[in-house]
């Protein structure tokens, strides 16, 4: 373990005063009111990863650091680009007719997502399975003949079963459930099964009903199912404080959250933007206000790396991403991260995440008398992008969030100070 240097007691009696609130203190809170207010608008949409809004919380961020005269550190400026896989999906050249009508994709009919790909035409009546055209299967009755097996697996039955339909001529297979055994049929946008050799689709009850009603009539079928691969672009923001030292502290914060949850829950149609004031405009506001007040003055012991992270409510998509292709190469010291710090009560603390990935932050922690109550939790791994750093060894990092119900900016001029106190550590 590298020594602890630095600066800590200095800093350690503003802490102590942080309760009685300075000219200046009264502007940072003001500023810190300003970011959350734009960032957690309903303009911004909630701020999904790769989306309109996203751009525009990366807009913001990269002009406060404009003109804060702190430099860029992604590969465009302050930007680091990244695709999101968004998986597979229909391509709009896909269809679907029943006689000549169109149905609609999810409402009345969903491929399977290992179904095969093409064009195929066919006059199919339910009953007649003839070669070169389109064969037919109620699921239910599958799963009424295989109620006493409790081993069996539907989509396996279903591999299986293509596989003999194809054998036997059919160029498509359409499955339905006319009964109450439940199916749990859904389009999984990341299934990596292999693909069946011919197109299955399977119809919703509302969509069997409507254009299936008779079982002896043929049906004009026109179809074409078609599959491809869908990215969309996020955006992290880099940007670098220098004082030529060799060792440089990582600061970040998510700056992305769930837009509409369209990510979540496809079947999400209540169209509520999910604003993420607290996650994380709040940590996104506390580290462009930290920059600020490194930038004026800051230990010469360190560099500082800011970094505003798009994707982690995907999965950490956004530190994953630069930790792979960092846009930085100097030697990284340690890590901290802000995710929620927009409130604060007594009942829930001030959590202190990753205290025990560094036997100094209990050290260096005993110095900080706050009037915060604090809760120290030891793990390194989480829920939020420091665990991305901890899993690539990073030698320490931290956490703080702030979890209590009602929003307290007074909470981030003591909170910021205690980070003050961090980011002079050397380890
Ligand atoms: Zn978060």
């Amino acid at each position: 373990m590298r020594k602890i240097l630095g600066v800590v007691l200095i800093l350690v009696p503003f802490i102590g005063m942080a309760q009685k609130l300075t000219k200046a203190d009264k502007v940072l809170i003001q500023n810190v009111q300003n970011h959350i207010k734009y960032l957690a608008s309903d303009e911004l949409e909630g701020r999904r990863a790769g989306s309109v809004g996203e751009q525009k919380a990366v807009n913001y961020i990269v002009a406060q650091y404009q003109a804060l005269g702190i430099q860029p550190m992604g590969t465009d400026g302050y930007i680091q680009a990244f695709p999101i896989d968004e998986g597979k999906r229909l391509t709009s050249g896909s269809f679907l007719n029943i006689n000549g009508e169109a149905l609609v994709y999810d409402k009345e009919f969903i491929p399977l997502s290992n179904s095969g790909s093409g064009k195929f035409n066919s006059n199919a009546a339910i009953t007649l399975n003839e070669s070169k055209q389109v064969w037919f299967k109620d699921l239910n009755e599958v799963l009424d003949a295989a109620v006493t097996n409790p081993h069996f697996d539907l989509n396996q039955w279903i591999i299986d079963f293509t596989k003999e339909v194809k054998a036997k001529g059919a160029s498509a297979l359409f499955l339905y459930n006319k009964g109450t055994f439940v199916d749990n049929i859904q389009f999984n946008k990341f299934d990596t099964a292999a693909s069946l050799s011919i197109p299955v689709v399977y119809f919703t009850k509302n969509g069997w009903m409507k254009h299936f009603n008779d079982d002896i009539d043929t049906y004009k079928i026109n179809a074409n199912i078609e599959f491809e691969h869908a990215t969309r672009t996020a955006h992290n923001v880099a940007a670098f404080i220098d004082n030529h030292a060799t060792n440089t502290v990582v600061i970040g914060a998510h700056l992305d959250h769930l837009g509409y949850n369209e990510d979540h829950n496809a079947l999400d149609i209540n169209n509520t933007i999910r604003n993420g004031a607290d996650d994380n405009a709040s940590g996104t506001s506390a580290i462009i206000e930290l920059a600020k007040l490194l930038k004026k003055k800051s230990p010469k012991n360190n560099n500082y790396l800011i970094l505003h992270f798009s994707g982690e409510e995907l999965g950490l998509f956004g530190s994953k991403y630069w930790l792979e292709h960092p846009t930085y190469k100097g030697n990284l010291n340690y890590m901290i991260n802000l995710d929620m710090v927009g409130r604060y009560d007594t009942a829930r603390k001030l959590t202190v995440g990753g205290y025990g990935t560094s036997t100094k932050w209990a050290e260096v922690l005993a110095k900080t008398p706050t009037s915060l109550l604090t809760h120290y939790d030891s793990a390194g791994a989480g829920p939020s992008d420091h665990a991305s750093f901890y899993r690539k060894d990073m030698p320490v990092w931290i956490k703080l969030i702030m979890q209590g119900k009602q929003p307290s900016f007074n909470m981030y001029i003591i909170l910021l100070k205690i980070q003050m106190l961090l980011v002079n550590l050397i380890f």
